[in-house]
């Protein structure tokens, strides 16, 4: 399974380009070059798209659960025997380190599908007895034609999350990858054919946010969207979908807080701490940039982290040595340092990294590097420590109390996770009743399980996914009451 050099639309069970047959270009971030292209679609794409969609499902919905199941447990199976070409197909897209890829993505990609091909046969609903007079139940039926759009930073793992228990609960699908990073889609395809998923099941639309992604958002009858990406763009979304009606999912961006306290395991914490900060270049949602250290240990944690912030390894994504590898695109590492540059301003003390490119030799001479960035010494309400930047840049700060480290953990308007490091049960527990996010993470972080609800509060977004969450997402309850 080799990635091609023009990716095509997967519309009716059939690659295809888009109607208007226009590419855009889609560049390889460790090489800073073109290497494939991809459909330009646009709303008549996403139409057909939908009718496909719309044929399919009769079926696909009134097949029963054991025959969904079976064919996305093939699909899963297929990406898991491919693992090696969609892990190095996402390290290409991408940028991400090839081991990153093989261990995290593309495993969680398959595990994804076959979490919710098993997940739906466990589904049950409730039913709620009238003693003597009457017996209510709830139906939970499969909500029709769903809409499904993520981002670059975890391809393929987040472009299932959503379409897995999509399509297990009977729904047929409209989905669009980033343009960014479209190849691993463009490969579920090809797999997707593979496994005999029937024609107009999954329709796999390529191209940009505002056209083909927006066409999909107003599309008048798919009626439902599940979204990952900008809090900005989650924000556009909401106004074009609220009004219409549609069911909808926002997975959305992060400020995340790394809240240490002294008597935490040092080692351990260093370690992970070093993980939350900079995996994936800093580009999950998840990474704690902002790192709170009670004042006892703050000396000795600046030294310790920036010491093993500098020895991190940058460069080769296919390097078995290398830590971080390149910035998604041009314009994402042009933000970053926009941001490294605005920290300066705002009076931050960087500790260490750069806010130049980090120039390589030979065939990396041109791709998007960036040092992991450390700064001291920022106030907690700067656009720093306030704003998300997603990328390799952290800020530390020192504390002294409890309320006052939870002040600052909630001072920001987004909510998604925290990480809290104490041997102090109580206090674990005081402050993850207190923190304003939807996930807590104690003495760990991103240690997940499938069957936890997943999501954020305030600007971090609305609704969950994860586990049963996402079956009843993508699923209307409908009450049924008989009376005897
Ligand atoms: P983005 O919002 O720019 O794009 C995400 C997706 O939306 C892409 O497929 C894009 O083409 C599409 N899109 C853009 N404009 C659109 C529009 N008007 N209508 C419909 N679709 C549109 O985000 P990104 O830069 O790809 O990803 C980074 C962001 O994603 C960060 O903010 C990060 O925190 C967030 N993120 C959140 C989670 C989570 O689970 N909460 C997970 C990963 C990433």
């Amino acid at each position: 399974m080799s990635p091609d050099k023009y990716i095509k639309n997967y519309i009716d069970g059939a690659l295809v380009p888009a109607l208007s047959t226009n590419y855009i270009d889609n560049v390889n971030p460790a090489i800073g070059q073109v290497y494939s292209h991809i459909p330009d679609s646009d709303t008549d794409d996403v139409q057909r798209a939908y009718e496909a969609a719309e044929r399919a499902f009769p079926t696909w919905s009134k097949m029963g659960m054991q025959k969904r199941f079976r064919i996305l447990a093939r699909l899963a199976d297929i990406i898991e025997q491919n693992l090696d070409d969609f892990a190095a197909a996402e390290s290409i897209d991408s940028g991400k380190p090839f081991k990153t890829a093989l261990s995290i993505d593309i495993p969680r990609a398959h595990q994804n599908i076959r979490f919710f091909a098993t997940a739906i046969l466990h589904f049950a609903s409730e039913s709620h007895h009238m003693e003597g007079e009457a017996v209510n139940f709830t139906l939970r039926q499969p909500i029709g034609i769903v809409g499904c759009i993520s981002p670059w930073n975890l391809p393929l793992y987040l472009f299932t999350w959503k379409i897995a228990p999509a399509l297990a609960a009977g729904n047929c699908v409209v989905a669009k990858p980033s343009e960014i990073t479209p190849m691993t889609a463009y490969m579920l395809s090809k797999a997707c054919i593979e496994a005999g998923l029937p024609n107009g099941v999954l329709n796999i639309v390529h191209g940009e946010g505002p056209k083909a992604g927006q066409a999909i958002i107003e599309h008048p009858k798919i009626k439902a969207i599940s979204f990952t990406g900008g809090t900005n763009t989650g924000r556009k979304i909401a106004a074009t979908a609220a009004p219409m009606f549609k069911k909808l999912s926002l997975e959305l961006g992060g400020k995340n807080p790394n809240i240490i306290f002294a008597d935490c395991d040092f080692d351990q914490m260093i370690l992970t701490t070093l993980r939350s900060s900079f995996s994936n270049n800093g580009q999950i949602c998840l990474c704690g940039s902002r790192i709170y250290v009670e004042r006892p240990i703050y000396e000795r944690f600046k030294e310790e982290f920036v010491k093993k912030t500098q020895l991190m390894k940058v460069g080769d994504p296919f390097s078995e040595v290398t830590d971080l590898g390149a910035i998604s695109s041009k314009a994402h590492l042009e933000k970053i340092i926009n941001c490294i540059n605005l920290a300066e301003v705002e009076g931050g003390n960087m500790l260490c990294g750069s806010n130049e490119p980090l120039r390589m030799k030979g065939e990396y001479e041109q791709g998007y590097f960036l040092r992991p960035v450390v700064f001291e010494g920022l106030p907690i309400d700067c656009r720093t420590n306030q704003e998300e930047i997603f990328g390799p840049v952290v800020t530390i700060t020192p504390f002294d109390t409890e309320e006052e480290v939870l002040a600052y953990a909630n001072s920001t308007d987004y909510g998604l996770s925290a990480t809290v490091w104490t041997k102090d049960i109580s206090r674990a527990q005081r402050i993850s009743e207190s923190l304003q996010a939807g996930i807590v993470w104690v003495n760990c972080w991103l240690l997940r399980d499938l069957r936890t609800p997943f999501g954020g509060v305030k600007h971090s977004g609305v609704g969950r996914e994860g586990g049963l969450e996402a079956l009843r997402f993508f699923t209307e309850p409908k009450n049924v009451c008989i009376k005897y």
